[in-house]
């Protein structure tokens, strides 16, 4: 049966929107938005610039559900644009730690700290000024104009884009610039001049609840009667997906050197992956870890595997295996390791508050179980 013939034969009582086809698409997705939309999350109340732009940028990539109690303790350790600039990098980072793709913690601290310098700590408030902060976009300068100051302002998130993708039934994969662009056009030409705020916070909403990856409930769509792949029953072929490539597999060997309930740690250089985070010291082969450990006296000292585990990044998979070394009985090589990295002796039992990789957690915790076990 072709959905098209589903869309005429509704009956009066169905659950779709009721509205008439003459209304527009923003109209109807407004409507919907009165009456279902969320409006109660943190980041909807007294907004402003600051508090909208935290919100969207803790929201890439990462649910709402999640983003929640991050975003609650950062706006409460970091209630303005300018308490976050004069924030150490380490503290940032430690309040994101878990939230994965640091580069967003790194970038809204150097926005911020251009916001105090260039702008007297007031968020600026043209298209031009925020695009040009770092870690802002086009889509995410949209949100926080539109949203907070009500400009007329196209977005284009994931959720958007898969909305209108589908709806007009847009082929290829939008990370094409042709595509991004037919995408954006479109987003310009929906987008009302009135209710702007309410039109973009629905769209979101629509792509997060209703328009979902792989099973949009169409029965709910308040544009579902005209909605050209629902019509064709290819919702999920839209937006186009990215070509696969398949993703290079690397492997690393780490040190986890403890004394007592002391791990080694060491700081990552400001950029490449895990940035500015604390980590456990790598090394390319088990062969170069044993090295190390001989060159630095540990050879004797106690040595034991922990589960290898693999990380996945957007471009590659770490297979990761630790080693953990037990120097309890050697406190002397804590002075040569400090001389060649900024090291942090890491507490298990009270933990500094630091930013932590992903990676380094993973391992911690399964550390401090060995730990309580002995
Ligand atoms: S009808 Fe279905 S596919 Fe089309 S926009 Fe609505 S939820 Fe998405």
């Amino acid at each position: 049966m072709s959905h098209l013939a589903t869309v005429d034969t509704l009956p009066p009582t169905t659950t779709r929107s009721e509205a008439p086809m003459t209304t527009s698409f923003s109209q109807r997705i407004i409507d919907w938005y009165q009456q279902h939309g969320r409006k109660h999350l943190p980041w909807q109340q007294d907004k402003t610039p600051y508090r909208v732009w935290i919100s969207e940028i803790m929201l890439q990539q990462t649910q709402v559900a999640t983003v929640i109690p991050y975003y609650q303790k950062f706006m409460h350790s970091y209630p303005d644009v300018v308490s976050l600039a004069n924030a150490p990098q380490d503290e940032v980072l430690h309040h994101w730690t878990g939230l994965g793709y640091y580069a967003r913690a790194r970038n809204l601290h150097k926005a911020a700290k251009r916001i105090r310098d260039d702008f007297h700590g007031v968020f600026p408030e043209t298209m031009e000024q925020v695009i040009a902060l770092p870690g802002i976009g086009r889509s995410t300068a949209g949100a926080i104009l539109s949203l907070a100051l009500g400009q007329h302002q196209p977005i284009l998130d994931g959720n958007v884009k898969r909305v209108l993708a589908r709806h007009q039934a847009i082929d290829g994969w939008p990370g094409q610039a042709k595509v991004e662009q037919a995408l954006w056009q479109l987003s310009e030409q929906r987008t009302p001049a009135i209710a702007v705020s309410a039109y973009n916070q629905a769209m979101m909403d629509m792509g997060a609840n209703i328009c979902t990856r792989s099973r949009p409930q169409c029965q709910l769509c308040p544009v579902a009667i005209d909605c050209l792949a629902q019509r064709a029953g290819r919702q999920t072929d839209y937006p186009g997906k990215k070509p696969k490539k398949q993703q290079p597999i690397k492997t690393t060997w780490m040190l986890i050197l403890t004394q007592g309930m002391e791990a080694q740690l060491i700081k990552r250089p400001p950029t490449g992956i895990w940035g500015g985070l604390w980590c456990f010291p790598e090394f390319d082969s088990q062969a170069a870890l044993q090295q190390f450990l001989l060159d630095n006296g540990l050879a004797d000292s106690k040595q034991q595997p922990l589960d290898n585990f693999r990380h996945t990044f957007s471009h590659y998979h770490l297979d990761i295996h630790a080693i953990w070394v037990d120097n309890s009985a050697n406190t002397a090589i804590e002075t040569r390791v400090m001389e060649v990295n900024q090291c942090l002796w890491y507490n298990i039992q009270q933990p500094d508050k630091v930013g932590l990789a992903a990676a380094t957690e993973r391992l911690l915790e399964a550390l401090s179980a060995h730990l309580v076990k002995e």
